[in-house]
């Protein structure tokens, strides 16, 4: 493909992108077939000889959308929402273009620097106290890392690192895997997944913290576990809190906590990889206060503030204790400016070497929302979980299961686990609407998460409709 045909061949698909998503509503959100499905429709080797773009389009439609889960479908309210908007993807287009590797300043100075001016362009709209912005030529700043669980495995390698050398500082004669194997990492019961993963890989003990009533880790639980641990010769040293946990969207208390890991030289990272992007919104911002304390926090933009995947935003508040914990400085990667101080090398912030211009999502995004334009959105989509959350309170057939804070509606039928798993049954069977379960308490019970950026009142009323004509079927039976 040469530079005319590109021109060509990339309006078509600009074409075809449009037309997926103006279309979108009329595919079926969640794709019909058995495992192994693709692997008969193509040929079993690369080609040998080159094949036209019309080829491979036709190939799109008859091997791939048949078997894509259409995240972007205002029937999708799984998981939590996976962030589209048109400025993004051509951003993105941008980025592919650039090609660059941006693992140090000189190795692409706009790759770098966007990002950093970026973080703190983001870290305002979210009012995080100063020490997180880099400007202030303080001694934090963010990074984009791909997903939300890098950045709690990066936190917590970090918060190891330091542990390890401020344990050794007191009593040198300590051999490091002494102390290694006393180190003891917590989080919430209600955390993601992916925080335990962090625990493991690092090799570090992890231990749950229990929750309230309503799903929130609160100080004095973890305190009263802190001293059993300490008083049995542990070392306490990294607490992930989370701000709108996946089961459920609650909130670990970060005021009483915060203190708490402060006095105990417990590294406290927050999570708020879903909930973070709202907190642009005034009226949610009190629900990030406690930040202060926090030593690095992380949230997705690219889950609900219209930034497509992937760009995952962490601050550190000291960014000596990420960048110390694993440098190495081969000298092909070396560079005259680095040690002028000014300059940021991303590579020693991440898990990779390599990295994508992901900032430039963000800058297109940002300028063609604008801050009104995001708190609309989020706002939004508040609204909408709102507005199925009284559809649900309306039939007492049904329960609500947690406070409905921002876009996920947790409810259930009354009665047994089994009936709920009975009516999940039905709905993934009728393929109208696509979400998955989750535990409470015990209990079996269906998330409800206003996801595409498409979403309007029309379609909660009909996912309502659609599940109340499913259960009256349910109870028929
Ligand atoms: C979605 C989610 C994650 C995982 O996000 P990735 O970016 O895919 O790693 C982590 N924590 C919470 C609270 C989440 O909701």
């Amino acid at each position: 493909m040469d530079a005319a045909e590109f021109r060509r061949r990339g309006r078509e698909m600009v074409d075809y992108v449009a037309d997926y998503l103006e279309n979108i509503e009329q595919r079926p959100v969640y794709p019909d077939l058995e495992p192994g499905y693709l692997r008969p429709l193509i040929p079993a080797e690369a080609p040998l000889e080159p094949e036209t773009f019309e080829d491979i389009m036709r190939d799109v439609e008859r091997v791939i959308m048949p078997g894509v889960t259409h995240w972007q479908s205002p029937y999708f309210y799984a998981y939590f929402p996976a962030a589209s908007s048109f400025p993004a993807m051509l951003a993105d287009m941008l980025s592919g273009a650039i090609g660059c590797i941006g693992f140090s300043w000189a190795a692409s100075p706009a790759c770098t620097e966007l990002e950093t001016v970026m973080m703190d362009w983001l870290g305002r709209m979210l009012q995080l106290p100063e020490c997180f912005i880099a400007e202030t030529h303080g001694h934090g700043g963010g990074v984009i890392q791909g997903t939300a669980s890098e950045a709690t495995l990066m936190a917590l390698l970090a918060a190891r690192c330091k542990a390890i050398r401020r344990v050794q500082a007191s009593s040198p004669e300590t051999p490091e895997a002494e102390i290694f194997s006393k180190l003891v990492a917590y989080t919430s019961e209600q955390a993601h997944s992916s925080v335990e993963r962090a625990a493991l890989i690092g090799g570090v003990m992890m231990r749950k913290v229990p929750t309230d009533n309503s799903y929130a880790v609160r100080g004095d639980m973890l305190k009263k576990m802190l001293e059993e641990d300490k008083s049995a010769g542990l070392i306490p040293f990294y607490f992930c809190a989370t701000l709108g946990t996946t089961p459920s969207c609650a909130f670990d208390r970060l005021t009483e906590l915060g203190p708490i890991c402060n006095e105990g030289n417990v590294w406290m990272h927050v999570d708020a990889a879903y909930a973070g992007s709202a907190f642009i919104c005034p009226e949610f911002r009190p629900l990030l206060n406690g930040i202060e304390f926090a030593n690095s926090f992380n949230f997705n933009p690219h889950k609900w503030l219209l930034v497509n995947f992937d760009c995952s935003a962490m601050w550190v508040k000291n960014r000596a204790d990420i960048i110390g914990a694993f440098k190495v400085e081969p000298l092909y990667l070396k560079h005259e400016n680095q040690e002028s101080g000014l300059v940021t090398d991303y590579r020693h912030w991440q898990i990779p070497l390599g990295r994508r211009f992901r900032s430039l999502k963000m800058w297109f995004v940002f300028r063609m929302y604008g801050l009104n334009g995001l708190q609309s959105h989020i706002r939004k989509q508040v609204a909408l979980a709102k507005e199925f959350e009284s559809l649900v309170r309306a039939d007492k057939r049904f329960e609500i299961c947690a406070e409905v804070i921002m876009g996920l509606v947790c409810f259930r039928l009354k009665g047994s686990n089994e009936r709920n798993q009975n009516l999940l049954k039905k709905i993934a069977k009728s393929r109208e609407i696509h979400l998955v379960p989750c535990q409470l308490s015990g209990r079996f019970v269906l998330r409800f998460a206003v996801c595409a950026r498409t979403t309007e009142s029309r379609h909660i009323q009909q996912a309502w409709r659609h599940i109340t004509q499913l259960t009256f079927e349910l109870l028929q039976d």
